[in-house]
């Protein structure tokens, strides 16, 4: 199916990938090897069609090969592609992210989204001088030494949701507790009073599959981290500009300290941003005390396809539309899975959605009653034979991008039909 590629990649990368989900393990079959994309599509190296519900991650919210982001980018390639010394360009997408986010006063860009939060957690560290740190189970926060504890993404799908390689001493300083859980939080800010530098959360969750955070469940962290003198980090590097606009703070009108983004705002290339309160931002190198630099960072290439991404995104207003898919897929779905007689949960927040094989509420990572891993790899290798494209793990989110057209929805809900039956 793929030409012996899948086995030529084994010999010499690692798994034959290079980032583990990418695998397909998790589901049971060999990836597939793409060739090109457009639109709401991906074609294989055979030229095989697939409507893709991955949309790289999440950063292709306007779909394949956008004109207006290509020609974008074709044109600043005939400029160079990189200088490593400012260019006008980081202004405007620092000018974009802020107008976007009340809660930016000032914003540094970076390469990718563990880099934004990794920065992020140095920051908050130097700026309280405390060490501690506050997660939640089943977030994601990148391929972060303190942060691969209990985590989403491929650790979850992995089954192993703590990374080897992590020095103790370090991970002794994150503090892992359930997502939804107000209680807990202002427990353990009540125990290490006065030693934890942030608490850092997804708001929406997407690496655990799709979780809502509860009706006033942020609105309470946000207050207790207030009141503790906690830094609040929002890691939207998937809810930002994906959710609204203005991300998820922008949604549930809340103002986090730091903001961690990535994906959209680089429009499919290497781009991570963070920032926040400009106090907290002003102890940044060259300004303050607290290291981070790049080679790349700003690139001229990649900061064009963001900004390109972005002003799309803010000129048309796309997020009614995408509710309006991310909804008609949901119903589809749920009505499909009624008549086969499967029980399935929908967690869905406008284009982003999960679909679990049960029908308890799923409201934090996961669990073995909340997920059936055996379901979830049969469903995906009967959509995949019908040409749609899932994530390949069940603790992943799918991602609409305004490329969906109303015919690619009701394609997606029939091919899920079988998958279903095949289950039920
Ligand atoms: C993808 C993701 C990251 C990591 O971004 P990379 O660009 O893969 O390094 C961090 N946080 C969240 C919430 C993510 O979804």
């Amino acid at each position: 199916m793929t030409k012996g590629l899948f086995k030529t990649a084994q010999k010499i990368i690692p798994g034959g990938v290079n980032s583990p989900v990418r695998s397909f393990r998790a589901v049971g079959c060999e990836p597939i090897f793409i060739d090109r994309g457009k639109g709401s599509r991906i074609f294989d190296v055979n030229g095989r069609a697939y409507i893709d519900l991955v949309s790289s991650w999440g950063p292709l919210i306007l779909g394949h090969a956008q004109p207006k982001v290509l020609a974008a980018v074709k044109s600043a390639l005939d400029k160079g592609v990189s200088f490593g010394a400012c260019t006008p360009l980081e202004i405007e997408l620092a000018e974009l992210i802020i107008s976007a986010f009340p809660s930016i006063e000032k914003v540094r860009l970076v390469n990718s989204g563990t880099e934004a939060v990794m920065s992020a957690i140095r920051l908050a560290r130097g700026y309280t001088g405390r060490d501690k740190i506050i997660k939640f189970a089943g977030c994601y926060h990148g391929h972060v030494d303190s942060l691969l504890v209990k985590a989403g993404s491929g650790l979850a799908t992995f089954g192993s949701p703590n990374s080897l390689g992590i020095p103790r001493e370090l991970a002794k300083e994150t503090i892992v507790l359930p997502f939804n859980d107000a209680a807990a939080v202002e427990k353990a800010l009540t125990k290490y009073k006065g030693k934890i530098a942030a608490l850092i959360i997804e708001p929406i969750p997407g690496n655990m599959g799709v979780v809502l955070p509860q009706p006033g469940y942020l609105q309470k962290l946000r207050k207790l981290t207030k009141q503790y003198d906690v830094v609040l980090i929002f890691d939207e590097v998937i809810s930002g500009f994906r959710a609204a606009f203005g991300g998820a703070q922008e949604v549930f009108g809340i103002e986090a300290d730091l903001t961690c983004l990535g994906k959209i705002i680089g429009g499919g290339f290497p781009v991570g941003a963070f920032g926040g309160k400009r106090e907290i931002m002003n102890c940044l190198a060259p300004l303050g005390g607290v290291y981070q630099a790049g080679t790349l960072s700003g690139n001229p290439i990649a900061v064009t396809a963001g900004i390109a991404t972005l002003k799309i995104l803010k000129a048309k207003n796309i997020y009614r539309q995408l509710e309006e898919k991310g909804n008609k897929l949901a119903e589809g779905l749920l009505s499909t899975a009624r008549a086969k007689k499967v029980k399935i949960t929908i967690n869905r927040c406008g284009s982003l959605l999960t679909l679990f094989f049960t029908d308890r509420p799923v409201i934090d990572f996961p669990s073995a009653k909340t997920s059936n891993l055996e379901k979830f790899k049969i469903f995906f290798q009967v959509m995949l034979k019908q040409g749609v494209y899932l994530p390949p793990s069940q603790f992943e989110a799918w991602f609409l991008a305004t490329a969906h057209t109303p015919a690619d929805i009701e394609k997606i809900i029939l091919a899920a039909g079988k998958g279903l039956g095949k289950i039920s």
